[in-house]
C-alpha cells in the first residue's frame, strides 16, 4: 500500500526534494496534503502535479490567488497557522514530513503526533525549543519521530543493529560559509557572504545558523532528545569536507560513521523508505577524488553560540527555547542589514539572561517563552541598529 503524505513546508529547500523523491517512487507514495507559507504559484504547481487532495497557505493574503488558481481542480484550499495543525490530523495522511522552518513547525509536529502521524522530521526547531514535551508525546502516542537533518539521519543508521549502549556521539561540522573569516572581520561579514554555503544549497534561515554554528548547537539539542544522550557524552568535530556526515562511539571503542556526498535526498529518503534505501546514486563513491578526510576543533571564541547551545542543555527547562525565538528575530535582522552577524548571539544571551525560567513547559507556555524572547532580542536590537 502507498503511503500517504502530508508535507509541510514543500515549497522549500527539503520540501522540493522530498518531493523529487516522491515523483521517483510514485508507486510508493502518495501526496495528500502540501503546505507552504507564501509561495502560492509554486504551491498551485506542486498540488496540480502531484494531484494532492488539501493544501494550505499559511500566509492567508495569499489564499485568493492559490484559491483561483487551483479553482479548476478538485483541491481543498486552506490557510492560516491553525488550518496546518487541523489538516495533519486528517485519517487520509500516514507520514507527516514537517520540512518548516523555525517555530512555525512546533504545533504541527505536536498536532501530528497527537494524531498518531509518523513524523520525518527536518523542522529540528520542534525538538530544540520543546524536546521534552514533544518526546513524551511521541512515547505515549507510541509515534516513531525518524530525523531527516542529515547529522541525525547519520546517527540513526549507524545505531540500526546495535543492542549495546553508545559512549559517544560525534556530530561533524562543515563549518559553514565562514569558516575562513578571521574572528575579526566576522562583524563586518555582509548576509551574501554568510548565505554561501560551501557544501549544502539550503534553506536561508538555516544557512545564516550554519555560519554562527547556531545550527550545530541546535543539532547538539536535538541529538540529545533523539538518542536520549546528555550533553557531556556529545562532541562536535569541524570536518569541512562534509563527507562523514556523523559518529557514534561504543564502549568497546568502536566508531562508525555514515559517509557519501552531501545529498540530502539521502537522509530524506532513509526516513521515508526506512529500513529500505532508496536507489539513488549512480556513480560510487570515489574516496581518492575526496580525500583527505580532515578534522580540527570547533574555535569557541569565533562560535561562541555553540557553548550557549551546550549550555541551555544543561541548563534544560525552557531555555533552548528562548535560545530558539531570540535567534530567529537576530537572523532576519541580520538578513535585513540590521545588525551585523556578531549581534545574533549578543541577542540570544541578552535574552537567555533576561528571560522568565520555566522548569517544565505546556504548549502554551513554549509559546509564551518563544514571545518573551522575541521581544528581548528586539529589546536588544534596537540598540545596535545600523
Ligand atoms: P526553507 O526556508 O527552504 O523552506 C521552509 C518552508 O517552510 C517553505 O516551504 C516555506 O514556505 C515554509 N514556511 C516558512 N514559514 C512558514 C510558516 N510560518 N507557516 C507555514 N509554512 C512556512 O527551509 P529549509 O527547507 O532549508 O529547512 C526546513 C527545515 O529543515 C528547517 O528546520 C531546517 O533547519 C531543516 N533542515 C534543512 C536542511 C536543508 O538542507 N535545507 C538540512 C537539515 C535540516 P514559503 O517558501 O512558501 O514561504
Amino acid at each position: 500500500m502507498k503511503q500517504r503524505l502530508a508535507i509541510l513546508g514543500s515549497t522549500g529547500s527539503i520540501g522540493t526534494q522530498t518531493l523529487n523523491i516522491v515523483a521517483r517512487y510514485a508507486d510508493m507514495f502518495e501526496v495528500r496534503t502540501l503546505v507552504a507559507g507564501t509561495q502560492w504559484e509554486l504551491l498551485a504547481r506542486q498540488a496540480i502535479e502531484f494531484d494532492a487532495d488539501t493544501v494550505v497557505i499559511a500566509d492567508e493574503s495569499k489564499y485568493e490567488l492559490l484559491s483561483e488558481a487551483l479553482r479548476d481542480y478538485p483541491i481543498k484550499v486552506f490557510t492560516g497557522a491553525e488550518a496546518i495543525n487541523q489538516v495533519v490530523g486528517s485519517s487520509e495522511i500516514d507520514v507527516v514530513v514537517n520540512a518548516l522552518v523555525g517555530y512555525a513547525g512546533l504545533h504541527p509536529t505536536i498536532a501530528a503526533i497527537r494524531a498518531g502521524k509518523k513524523l520525518a522530521l527536518a523542522n529540528k526547531e520542534s525538538l530544540v525549543v520543546a524536546g521534552e514535551l514533544v518526546m513524551r508525546l511521541s512515547q505515549e502516542h507510541n509515534v516513531p519521530i525518524v530525523p531527516i537533518d542529515s547529522e541525525h539521519s547519520a546517527i540513526f543508521q549507524c545505531l540500526v543493529g546495535e543492542q549495546s549502549p553508545l559512549s559517544r556521539l560525534i556530530l561533524t561540522c562543515s563549518g559553514g560559509a565562514l569558516r575562513d573569516v578571521p574572528r575579526e572581520a566576522l562583524a563586518e561579514v555582509t548576509p551574501e557572504q554568510a548565505l554561501c554555503h560551501p557544501q549544502w544549497s539550503m534553506g536561508r534561515k538555516i544557512t545564516i545558523d550554519s555560519a554562527t554554528l547556531v545550527n550545530k548547537g541546535f543539532e547538539v539539542i536535538e541529538a540529545h532528545w533523539l538518542f536520549g544522550v546528555e550533553a557531556e557524552r556529545i562532541s562536535v568535530v569541524i570536518h569541512p569536507q562534509s563527507i562523514i556526515h556523523s559518529m557514534v562511539e561504543f564502549e568497546d571503542g568502536a566508531v562508525k560513521a555514515q559517509l557519501g556526498s552531501a545529498d540530502m535526498r539521502i537522509p530524506i529518503s532513509y526516513a521515508l523508505l526506512f529500513p529500505h534505501r532508496a536507489a539513488i546514486k549512480s556513480e560510487p563513491f570515489d574516496f581518492v577524488k575526496h580525500s583527505p578526510l580532515t578534522f580540527s576543533e570547533v574555535d569557541n571564541a569565533k562560535y561562541p553560540a555553540l557553548g550557549i547551545a551546550f549550555e541551555c542543555l544543561r541548563r534544560g527547562g525552557n531555555a533552548s527555547c528562548v535560545m530558539n525565538g531570540a535567534n530567529e528575530v537576530a537572523v532576519a535582522a541580520f538578513l535585513a542589514g540590521e545588525c551585523r552577524l556578531t549581534d545574533i548571539p549578543l541577542a540570544i544571551e541578552y535574552a537567555l539572561q533576561r528571560a522568565r525560567y520555566v522548569e517544565h513547559s505546556t504548549l502554551e507556555q513554549y509559546d509564551a517563552t518563544d514571545a518573551e524572547a522575541r521581544a528581548l532580542a528586539k529589546e536588544y536590537l534596537a540598540g545596535v541598529k545600523r
